[in-house]
């Protein structure tokens, strides 16, 4: 993608998203999109805003705090993080986001809790989980999830929302949906656990496979390529 218009391929990525709700029968904002904008400059992500696109997540806390004072202007903007997140670096997160999607450990949300601005209101957070089965992805695994929930739920600066997932790449519609499903199963045994919590998020989907997260329930779909074009390599 040399040439990027920006505005079609954002328009061209509603249409998608709307397009796979139609497909699963699902309402047309069932699902919101994210845009994410990691390595791409604070300039793309002004204009996708005046677009009318209004989340973006970021995955490198520096390159985020650089962004979000070059776009302090506009208003209103909600900034998810979804990259790894070290202990040195929660309490940037903490009072620059309104989302974590990427917390997988006590310690992390414990930090996040607290340091959180009492001004700011609770944080909203994703647990990161891991359902490929992979040694090399983070996340924690299925088995590990409940008690972290519940710990989550303790804390008064943290609101919990639900649960976030990066499947190893697969091929094919039926190979997509079956990771995407396990997180939703997981969603749903949370919900039954904890009936009081707020658990309404499932961020799940990227750029490849939208369609498969959307017929397994995605509230909110990650999307960085469709939207902004490739990324070089980091
Ligand atoms: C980069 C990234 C995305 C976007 O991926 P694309 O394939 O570019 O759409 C989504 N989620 C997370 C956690 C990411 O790091």
């Amino acid at each position: 993608m040399t040439d990027l218009v920006l505005s079609e391929s954002l328009t061209a990525v509603r249409a998608r998203l709307e397009e796979a709700l139609r497909a699963a029968g699902r309402p047309a904002d069932d699902a919101r999109l994210l845009a994410v904008s990691k390595t791409k400059p604070a300039e793309l992500i002004r204009e996708a805003w005046h677009e009318g696109q209004r989340e973006f997540g970021e995955n490198y806390v520096q390159e985020a705090l650089d962004k979000q004072a070059e776009l302090a202007d506009l208003d209103p903007i909600v900034w998810h993080f979804i990259g790894p997140l070290q202990s040195n670096k929660t309490r940037d997160v903490a009072e620059h986001f309104s989302w974590v999607h990427s917390v997988d450990r006590e310690r992390i949300a414990r930090r996040l809790n607290d340091q959180r601005p009492e001004a700011l209101g609770p944080l909203d957070i994703c647990l990161q989980v891991n359902i490929s089965d992979e040694a090399s992805k983070s996340g924690l695994s299925l088995d590990e999830l409940p008690a972290l929930a519940e710990a989550v739920l303790s804390m008064p600066r943290l609101r919990l929302r639900g649960l976030m997932a990066i499947p190893a790449p697969a091929e094919g519609l039926a190979a997509q949906r079956a990771p995407f499903a396990r997180l939703r199963e997981a969603l749903e045994g949370l919900r039954e656990r904890f009936p009081e919590a707020p658990l309404d998020t499932l961020s799940m989907g990227m750029s490849d496979d939208l369609e498969a997260a959307v017929l397994e329930g995605a509230t909110l779909v990650r999307l960085g390529t469709a939207i902004f074009g490739a990324r070089a390599h980091r």
